[in-house]
């Protein structure tokens, strides 16, 4: 500047010195942060649910931690929570999943229109069954929605990863019905995740060392076939199992004989 001003000019640059600006950035998760007051970090006591909290550990005094508790939890996942809860508090909300699936039958992944809730009045069965997104919505997410209105909750944090979605519905900075979502370890793999919480020795359930797929959320559920429950329940709790077993056996009847409608009409 100096040898562009002209003599008269240079009285300009009096007083002034040389300067770097520097600009840094603010990652994902720091700017996420700085966008909210009120933030929650939804806890399902799962391996994503624990790694995602665990890198977030900077942030904890930002966040609220809940954790919805149906009443139905494996006690390996009741565990875990326990062992969080020792380095972080939790906030817990409580469903009754088992007086739900009483109400609107046994959750299943596929749903013989009569024994539906309304199809079981037209029909007359007694057996009543719900689908498996219904039942999760009535016992895990409409609670955890409602507390979150209800605490003016802006930002939801959560461990979800996107290899379990064909198509993820949100992905981490998108916002839907008022709320923004963080999903800090969407690009994880679930080895990825394991070999986290191995690696610092953080708490997980053994049903992944056994082979289930993903965190089976209640014990008593008859849904989620892919999970790989059935061999983990008779391994490891045998009584449960037996019962399992039989209200499997009802559903599998029940839909029997919706299907056995679909092969006659097909016949003719
Ligand atoms: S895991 Fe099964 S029993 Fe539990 S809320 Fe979901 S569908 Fe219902």
């Amino acid at each position: 500047m100096k040898d562009l001003l002209p003599e008269d000019g240079q009285h300009l640059l009096h007083g002034v010195v040389p300067t770097i600006w520097s600009f840094t950035a603010l990652d994902d998760v720091a700017a996420a942060f700085g966008r909210h007051g009120r933030i929650a970090f939804q806890f399902s006591g799962g391996r994503d649910s624990t790694a995602a909290l665990y890198l977030l550990r900077r942030y904890w005094d930002q966040m609220t931690v809940y954790h919805l508790d149906t009443g139905d939890q494996f006690p390996e996942t009741r565990a875990v929570v326990e062992a969080v809860e020792r380095d972080v508090p939790i906030v817990r909300i409580h469903s009754d999943v088992a007086s739900l699936r009483n109400l609107h039958g046994m959750p299943s992944d596929v749903v013989p229109v009569d024994n539906q809730e309304f199809g079981a009045l037209v029909s007359g069965k007694v057996i009543k069954i719900q689908g498996r997104y219904d039942c999760c919505a009535r016992a895990l997410m409409f609670p955890m929605h409602d507390r979150m209105r209800a605490d003016g909750i802006t930002l939801l944090v959560r461990g979800q990863r996107d290899d379990e979605y064909a198509s993820p519905p949100l992905r981490s900075g998108d916002a839907a019905g008022g709320f923004e979502v963080l999903y800090p370890v969407q690009s994880w793999t679930g080895a990825d995740v394991s070999a986290y919480l191995v690696e610092r020795g953080l708490p997980i359930a053994q049903f992944y060392a056994k082979g289930v797929r993903r965190a089976p959320e209640c014990m008593g559920c008859t849904a989620w076939w892919d999970e790989g429950r059935a061999r983990y329940l008779r391994e490891h709790y045998p009584e449960h199992h037996a019962v399992y077993m039989r209200r499997m056996a009802d559903i599998k009847n029940e839909i029997g004989q919706q299907i056995g409608w679909l092969h006659t009409e097909m016949e003719n």
